[in-house]
């Protein structure tokens, strides 16, 4: 039976979060349903509140950095049992089919992801699915990733999102022990992408706009910090980095930092920012570089990001919150305050 959940949400632009009620869907024979315990609050939630991309489903429930403990489980499920800890981040279900989904590459599949939430929903009808600001969540197993015991349960809860997507890029271009990373925007995808990073063994330089991160980023393991307004610095940089992942949300020149890659350095965007960015022909041509992205990762990759993370001792820096401050929460966030993810203990709700 279909079963009515607490949960926060909003059901129309420029409107704050509050209290209502969704349905989760009934428990097929492949489901688990867990208790949520804590959800991080990534940017893309803010994009989504505010319609950033056009086409948000309304009333959206946000929330993909999701951990709980399962309380039921189908009747085929042999991977959960109840009172085991799970999580969820961006993936709720593929066709399993494609290319892609053969390929554990999921967020690619051809016949449309389901994300975890704002995506429509093939098991209720007329409903679009919703996310982890809510008291349980219900999927198929195989999109219910196994959550190491981290101590800090809370702060491990951004892996699920921005751990993922800093984690990914940074395997597929090869970073390690003889490459240079460099690292755009510390928020909550760049603090974790130093860390991750550190732990490949690559040697990292974070470039960002704000003074009061510079020390900071030396405490988070980066090598070098380059504040982004001082010209000096930013010549000092120029033709270092192997690998750069670009995390910021809002517009902003790209070009400047195709000039800190060396010859066949690779600028990956996973930052989303809604305009379109501007690449002129000779940041690219001269020194055969590569402007791409990435955009999160497969189900079996964020079960080795997970792993990886447990076993190199990396959670988030977080502020944990009461869901009934999530507002101040995003408003926040918009104005880049917060060091360096918000995660909000479901308990409160
Ligand atoms: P966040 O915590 O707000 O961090 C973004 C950082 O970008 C800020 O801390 C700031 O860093 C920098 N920044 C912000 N505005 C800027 C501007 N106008 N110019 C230059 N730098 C600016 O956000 P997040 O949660 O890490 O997410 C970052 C972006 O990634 C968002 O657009 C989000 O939607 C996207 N995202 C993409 C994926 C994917 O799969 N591709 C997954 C998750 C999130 P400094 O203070 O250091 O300059
Ligand atoms: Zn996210």
């Amino acid at each position: 039976m279909e079963t009515i959940v607490k949960a926060y949400g909003t059901g129309a632009v420029n409107n704050p979060l509050a209290a209502i009620d969704i349905k989760r869907r009934a428990i097929q024979p492949k489901d688990v349903e867990f208790e949520v315990l804590y959800c991080g609050i990534c940017h893309s939630d803010l994009h989504q509140i505010k319609n950033d991309f056009g086409g948000t489903m309304w009333p959206i429930v946000p929330g993909h950095e999701i951990v709980g403990r399962v309380t039921q489980v189908g009747s085929e499920v042999t991977k959960f049992k109840v009172g085991d800890l799970a999580a969820v981040g961006c993936i709720v279900d593929s066709c399993g089919e494609c290319q892609h989904c053969e390929h554990s590459l999921e967020m690619f599949c051809e016949n449309g992801v389901t994300f975890s939430f704002n995506s429509p929903d093939a098991y209720m009808e007329g409903e679009h699915t919703y996310g982890g600001f809510s008291k349980k969540y219900v999927c198929e197993d195989k999109y219910v990733l196994k959550m190491p015991a981290f101590e800090d349960l809370a702060s491990a809860a951004p892996l699920l999102c921005a751990g993922i997507t800093v984690y990914s890029p940074l395997r597929h271009w090869g970073a390690g022990p003889d490459k240079k990373v460099g690292v755009l925007g510390i928020g909550g995808l760049g603090h974790l992408a130093i860390k991750i990073a550190k732990a490949m063994g690559a040697e990292v330089t974070v470039f960002t706009t704000s003074p009061s991160k510079v020390e900071d980023a030396k405490r988070l393991g980066a090598d070098k910090a380059v504040l982004s307004s001082d010209p000096e610095q930013m010549q000092a940089a120029m033709g270092s980095q192997d690998i750069i992942i670009d995390t910021v949300s809002a517009k902003h020149d790209v070009n400047q930092y195709l000039g800190m890659l060396k010859v066949d350095g690779s600028l990956v965007l996973v930052g989303l920012p809604p305009e379109n960015l501007e690449v002129g022909a000779f940041n690219v041509v001269m020194g055969r570089k590569s402007f791409s992205g990435s955009n999160i990762g497969g189900i079996a990759e964020t079960q080795e990001m997970l792993d990886f993370c447990y076993e190199h001792n990396i959670v988030a820096e977080s502020e944990i919150i009461n869901i009934q401050d999530v507002n101040e929460a995003f408003e926040r966030l918009e104005k880049g305050d917060v060091k360096y993810r918000f995660v909000i203990d479901m308990a409160s709700l």
